[in-house]
């Protein structure tokens, strides 16, 4: 499980399953656990405002610089 953070403020934006290696580009919605971002159209934001990702109905295109996440497929 990953816990998915803002960069900006650090609030919690998602707990994810995430399956297989690599980095985290985008979010399959059927994966995700527990969601606290605000959606705006296509838009996911953090509440502070910031984008956290475009949503493209079956997973979130994530901005990797906007996030930061640990859980237990972080080495
Ligand atoms: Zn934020």
């Amino acid at each position: 499980m990953l816990t998915i953070k803002c960069a900006k403020c650090k609030s919690k934006l998602f707990k994810y399953i995430k399956k297989g290696k690599g980095k985290l580009w985008h979010c399959w919605k059927e994966r995700i656990v527990e969601d606290f971002t605000v959606k705006d159209g296509d838009e996911v934001r953090c509440t502070c405002g910031q984008l956290i990702g475009i949503d493209q109905k079956k997973w979130i295109k994530l901005k990797p610089h906007n996030i930061i996440y640990k859980g237990s497929r972080e080495r």
